[in-house]
């Protein structure tokens, strides 16, 4: 039976006995379409076993993080009312917030990624979010999964 983690993240739990609720990647998910939010909270916990939280806009993520709030990554949408991915990502950065921010955008004509990460963003991908783009950015910082 194939399972449902990749080979990659299967190792890593197996390998890793330090692996706890405690010890669990805690996530940030801001995007305006509440099915978007839905399938992206679903894959990264049971894919990751995240701890994954949602809100509507960027001006949410902002309070929250004002609030005191903190996540090992956001994953950002770009096309957002109120506050877009772009402002809430320069927003975060100009605040001193040092969490992981993956910018997500429906548009790959490279105009976007250009404004998350000049805003600040570390990642921008295509949606949806998927398996391989999460273990791209989870191998590039190990520290989370140990
Ligand atoms: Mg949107």
């Amino acid at each position: 039976m194939r399972s449902k983690y990749s080979p990659w993240y299967r190792n890593k739990m197996e390998s890793n006995k330090q692996w706890k609720e405690g010890s669990r990647i805690s996530a940030l998910i801001v995007d305006d379409d509440a099915m978007i939010r839905k399938i992206h909270k679903a894959m990264l916990e049971r894919l990751f076993n995240m701890d994954a939280k949602t809100v509507n806009d960027g001006k949410e993520a902002v309070e929250l993080y004002r609030c005191g709030a903190n996540f090992d990554i956001i994953f950002m949408d770009k096309e957002m009312p109120i506050m877009d991915g772009h402002e809430a990502t320069k927003e975060l950065r100009g605040m001193g917030v040092k969490s992981l921010i993956v910018g997500i955008t429906t548009r790959a004509d490279g105009k976007d990624t250009e404004e998350f990460l000049g805003a600040g963003s570390n990642y921008c991908f295509e949606k949806p979010l998927d398996r391989t783009k999460v273990e791209q950015v989870l191998q590039d910082h190990p520290h989370f999964t140990t």
